[in-house]
């Protein structure tokens, strides 16, 4: 079996003695790498000194898996990562461009560091090798490693949305970056959506032939999953939140503090519920879990501030001094307590403005208890919402329509609850984060270019010429 060469902006060198990392990124690098010879390139997270920043890689073997990492400098920091991936390509590829921020200047650094990517990577590849780059910040990648000769079957995976072609288009000089794609031997996508918005930018843009981009639905690991939630109940962090709520239902939300979110929309919708369903006073309890993210970046800061806005006119409005409405929580948690408050709560609240899939919506589910589960209610927006057809679907942008789901998710019968997680909870099970590395890996390998088949075939030519 050939080598696999995961690329990714940031890599997560596991300590030495750790158990493993299980950021949603690291899960679907083990699973890639499961039973297979590879190793994961990219940037350390290190930000050096201009001086002193390191031009040589750093190295690590790890149970069996090379880890090759890069420190970045101030300035690459800056333009590459905060500015150009952060400012520019997020907020359109999230249908955002009121946000975009776009400069020439983080544009270069972007090409910059896709090109110092490639020129280190280019002195540990081996023929046989297959390359597959992960997401947004590496679009081009692939066009340096050809610039420098490398055949390898090269794939690309895009775990955030894909806008039409009219969005991408307002993107400057779309073409450098977004255009990088049709260098990739395979592009894969979260949806059939997706990947038929960046099918339609292939031909209309590039007059590049779409056959490469599909839909590769990314998961969790469903079976680790299932059993990690089962054992987080016997934690104390998880008797602690149940005793709290003295009997009340608890609804859950968890997201990055991020503008894609739609939390200031979902705190509205709750709002609204209160107001307009006294019965439910007293009786539930929001718990909203936002670890903070890219604090450099202003539009975030701004997000905090509305957010805890929010919260505060709400509790003011609605609280009394035994019960506080919602539980508002900027710290982040380990996955095995995260599951167990997801199968604690009765109502998981899942309501991005967009999404490429949102993991957090197929953990909820299958951490639930199948003999008493709650209820997902999902973002017509997220990726997911093409899979869990046992969720409430609903438009976020519709306080009365988000708080309706909740009241009736809330009131919903044991056996309709049961039904609905049944059928998301089996389809969970047959697309696991191990089928989707196996699909994907499968229809890589499946483009390698035949050497020998070629060669065979130019000789013929220029005898022939
Ligand atoms: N997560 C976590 N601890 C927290 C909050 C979130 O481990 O306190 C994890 C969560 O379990 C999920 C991931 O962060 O696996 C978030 O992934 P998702 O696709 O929902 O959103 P993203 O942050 O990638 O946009």
């Amino acid at each position: 079996m050939s080598r696999l060469v995961l690329v990714s902006n940031r890599v997560m060198v596991p300590e030495p003695g750790a158990s493993r990392r299980a950021g949603g990124l690291a899960v679907a690098v083990d699973a890639a790498l499961k039973g297979r010879e590879g190793l994961w390139f990219g940037w350390s997270g290190k930000v050096a000194d201009e001086e002193d920043a390191p031009t040589r890689p750093s190295v690590v073997e790890r149970r069996g898996r090379t880890y090759i990492t890069l420190d970045l400098s101030k300035i690459d920091f800056q333009e590459y990562y905060n500015g150009f991936a952060n400012r520019v390509l997020w907020p359109i590829l999230h249908y955002r461009i009121d946000l975009a921020e776009f400069t020439s200047v983080d544009l270069a650094g972007y090409l910059r560091v896709n090109a110092r990517f490639a020129e280190t990577l280019s002195s540990y590849l081996q023929p046989d090798d297959i390359i597959w780059v992960h997401d947004y910040h590496l679009l081009t990648l692939a066009k340096e490693l050809r610039a420098l000769g490398h055949e390898n079957p090269i794939g690309f995976f895009l775990h955030i949305p894909c806008p039409p072609p009219d969005l991408l288009t307002a993107l400057p000089q779309h073409a450098e970056t977004i255009g990088g794609l049709s260098h990739y031997d395979l592009v894969g996508l979260q949806t059939e959506a997706d990947a038929e918005n960046l099918g339609r930018y292939f031909e209309t843009e590039l007059g590049s032939n779409a056959a490469n981009v599909r839909a590769f639905p990314v998961s969790i690991d469903t079976p680790v999953y299932a059993r990690a939630a089962r054992n987080a109940m016997r934690s104390r962090q998880v008797a602690d939140l149940r005793a709290s709520l003295a009997g009340r239902q608890l609804i859950l939300g968890v997201d990055r503090l991020d503008y894609s979110k739609g939390i200031p929309h979902r705190i509205q919708a709750f709002g609204h519920l209160l107001d307009s369903r006294p019965e439910f006073l007293g009786q539930v309890t929001f718990l909203q879990i936002t670890p903070r993210s890219r604090t450099d970046v202003p539009e975030y800061a701004e997000i905090e501030q509305s957010v805890s806005s929010l919260v505060g006119q709400i509790n003011g409005r609605h609280g009394d001094p035994a019960w506080t409405p919602i539980r508002y929580v900027n710290r982040s948690f380990t996955r095995g307590i995260l599951a167990g408050y997801y199968r604690t709560a009765r109502v998981g609240l899942v309501t991005p403005l967009r999404d490429g899939m949102n993991l957090v919506a197929k953990e909820y589910v299958v951490a639930q208890d199948p003999e008493d589960p709650g209820v997902l209610i999902l973002s017509q927006f997220a990726g997911a919402a093409a899979e869990l057809e046992g969720a409430l679907l609903v438009n976020p942008h519709e306080p009365e329509a988000v708080a309706e789901a909740i009241a009736t998710a809330l009131e919903m019968p044991l056996a309709e609850r049961k039904a609905r997680h049944e059928s998301m909870f089996s389809h969970l099970t047959h697309n696991d984060i191990d089928r989707w590395a196996d699909h994907f890996i499968a229809a890589l390998e499946s483009k390698r270019r035949h050497p020998g088949f070629l060669d065979g075939l130019r000789n013929l030519f220029s005898l022939r010429a």
